[in-house]
């Protein structure tokens, strides 16, 4: 579904990604990995031509996605959940929802299901929600666009570990949905179980496999855990 191979991204005449290469497939949830500031962000930036990548190959779909614009990209059917949780402020919960809606299986009522929090708080401006609510919305207005392939970037990072419980069932219920997605968190122990694949990068891609085969020395030289 998604194939990024050898890209090279700067920032200026700073290189910040040294080839990286990754794939998910359909149905897949894969997780990226890799210390701080070894480009996660970036990498996702790329695929999303929000800083485009200079050199390498992004294909979506079999469609070569590179230079395109970050709209078109969207539209191709990719949805991001960015770091930050970005909503309408001075919308409520419920139009936050729907000026993303886009047709499909993801429906209000779906994603409501997925968050009854979001339904209690349905006419609450998006900016009076807790951080945690902020990210739930964020991610729901992400499904209701219908993404064939969900990105989402440190979704729980910073949050209370009762929201922490929260997003990870959400989470877990979109992999048993066989909803594609690339995942960029630090919580092994909640990305290890459920993921299908790790891809780690180190400026590049420096490893690739199933969770079962991340044994304690990759750990210890890429993730310093
Ligand atoms: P973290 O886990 O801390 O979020 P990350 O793996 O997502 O880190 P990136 O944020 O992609 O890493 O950063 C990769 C490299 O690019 C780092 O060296 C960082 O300093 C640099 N970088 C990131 N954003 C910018 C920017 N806007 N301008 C210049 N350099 C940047």
């Amino acid at each position: 579904m998604l194939k990024v191979a050898d890209i090279e991204t700067f920032y200026g005449p700073s290189q910040a990604l040294f080839g990286v290469t990754l794939e998910v497939a359909a149905g897949e949830m894969v997780a990226l990995m890799g210390r701080n500031g070894m480009g996660k962000t970036t990498t996702i930036r790329s695929i999303f031509g929000l800083t485009p990548a200079s050199r390498g190959t992004i294909e979506f779909e079999s469609q070569n996605i590179r230079r395109l614009p970050a709209y078109r990209i969207a539209k191709a059917g990719l949805g991001l959940v960015p770091e930050g949780r970005r909503c309408f402020p001075n919308l409520s919960v419920r139009e936050n929802l729907l000026v993303t809606a886009r047709p499909g299986e993801w429906t209000l009522a779906k994603v409501e299901a997925l968050f009854p929090r979001l339904e209690e708080r349905r006419a609450q401006m998006a900016k009076t929600l807790s951080g945690g609510e902020q990210q739930m919305l964020a991610i729901g207005r992400a499904l209701m666009t219908n993404p064939r392939l969900l990105v989402l970037d440190e979704a729980t990072e910073g949050l209370a570990p009762v929201i922490r419980q929260e997003i990870w069932r959400a989470i877990r219920l979109l992999k048993e949905q066989g909803q594609a997605t690339l995942l960029v968190d630090k919580s092994l122990s909640e990305i290890l179980p459920i993921a299908d694949r790790c891809t780690i990068l180190e400026k590049g891609t420096v490893w690739d496999g199933k969770p079962a085969a991340l044994d304690s020395t990759v750990r210890d030289r890429y993730l310093g855990v």
